[in-house]
């Protein structure tokens, strides 16, 4: 089965992807839509055209109201009707000039936020991160908290403040105390990245109640690239005993293109082995990770660099126990809700996903051709994660890309 959309296959954008987006062309209003190509094909105007009639009851909040809201709310049954329709869409050359209507050039559209966050937690679930950090800020102590193993951690995030690809990212002010003197106030200093996934919640759960790690696919909807934006001197600070505030709460930055998880399904794979075994609620009769290549490019002046590839595969947590632990105490999912993994990085000195662990705490600043030395961001630095997968169809398909552009402190 191909596609009669000209230079979708073997774009990362194929049939056997379809990411849903929100876009507006020429300054109108925004629209819901799927890119394929270097296309969107816009969901508004294709339900105009009759082209989605009978695939969902009452659509028009589905398709008319330039958000993902409402599709997030309907479901997995809903989730893998449309997708359906949309690929017998666009596998059916006989529909082809009347759907060609709805396809919209990227190069001509504008990106938005495609869906309202509601609730953001982040976790720490890569065991070569936390172990980096650890040795980086208590190089005296054991590098892992004595719970890393038996639970995921995480925090709470600022769901308002997360943008999407293309924002830029204003330098934060705050306190930091670099040396035993008084604290200082002012811009952060230390201005970093963390390469993360990032999962959107579809249907809610009730309050009391908790989601086993079996019922992941039942709530979760997609995946976006996500960076979670930094500033250690703030955060070292701030950080002890409540966890990272003003630190992260600035902007954390997600790619426009939300993969849905039916197009990764030929990227899970098995997790890593467990040691100790976790409690029976974080067990998963069926357990699996994603697949993901990862890579952070850094761009100063006219040059840009790949200064690390952060393997997703080897996370020691799995998305369907960060699910199950983020609910076990009866807090409920909202539609909308977002959830982290944690900054990716593998056991490579390469395959660190932030500039904390690429630069060793900034003592040992990376060398990069075309770049120079690098340790924090400066400002004008700009910052994109990208990522790929294996798709269905034996293709490679490329995650939405998140890109930002760090702008001077006020
Ligand atoms: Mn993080």
């Amino acid at each position: 089965m191909t596609t009669w959309v000209t230079g979708a296959e073997g774009s990362g954008y194929g049939l056997a992807h379809l990411p849903y987006g929100v876009i507006s062309h020429a300054g109108g209003h925004r629209e819901l839509a799927v890119r394929i190509g270097d296309q969107a094909l816009s969901l508004a105007r294709l339900h105009d055209l009759g082209l989605l009639d009978g695939v969902l009851l009452h659509a028009t909040p589905v398709f008319d109201t330039g958000s993902l809201d409402g599709l997030l709310a309907r479901g997995p049954q809903a989730w893998s009707a449309l997708r359906q329709r949309l690929q017998a869409i666009l596998v059916d050359r006989d529909v082809a000039d009347m759907a060609g209507e709805a396809l919209l050039p990227l190069a001509e559209v504008a990106t938005h936020l495609a869906w309202t966050v509601a609730d953001y937690v982040d976790f720490y679930s890569s065991e070569n991160h936390a172990t980096n950090v650890g040795h980086i800020f208590r190089p005296d102590g054991e590098a892992l908290p004595p719970n890393w193993k038996h639970l995921p951690i995480g925090y709470h995030g600022r769901a308002g403040t997360v943008v999407v690809s293309g924002t830029d990212v204003v330098r934060p002010n705050g306190q930091r105390k670099p040396g035993p003197e008084a604290p200082v106030f002012g811009p952060s200093r230390r201005l970093d990245v963390e390469v993360e996934v990032g999962f959107v919640v579809g249907m809610p759960s009730v309050q009391g109640s908790a989601v086993p790690t079996s019922a992941f696919r039942e709530h979760v909807f997609g995946v976006v690239l996500l960076n979670d934006w930094s500033a250690r001197d703030i955060q070292a600070w701030e950080y002890v005993p409540l966890g990272p505030f003003l630190a992260k709460s600035f902007a954390t930055s997600v790619s426009a293109w939300v993969t849905p998880l039916e197009a990764l399904t030929a990227a899970r794979i098995a997790p890593p082995a467990q040691d100790p075994a976790p409690l029976p609620y974080l067990i998963d009769a069926d357990p699996w990770a994603l697949d993901l290549s990862l890579s952070l490019e850094l761009s100063r002046g006219d040059a840009s660099a790949v200064i690390s590839r952060p393997p997703f595969a080897q996370m020691y947590w799995t998305p369907g126990q960060q699910l199950a632990h983020l609910t076990v105490n009866g807090a409920s999912l909202r539609t909308g809700d977002l959830f982290a993994s944690g900054t990716v990085s593998g056991p490579g000195i390469d395959q660190r996903g932030s500039l904390l662990e690429l630069s060793w705490g900034g003592r040992e600043p990376l060398t990069v051709e075309g770049l120079g030395e690098v340790n924090f961001l400066e400002d004008g630095d700009t910052v994109t994660i990208r990522g790929e997968a294996l798709a269905t169809d034996g293709s490679r398909l490329s995650l939405g890309h998140v890109v930002g552009t760090i702008r001077p402190a006020p």
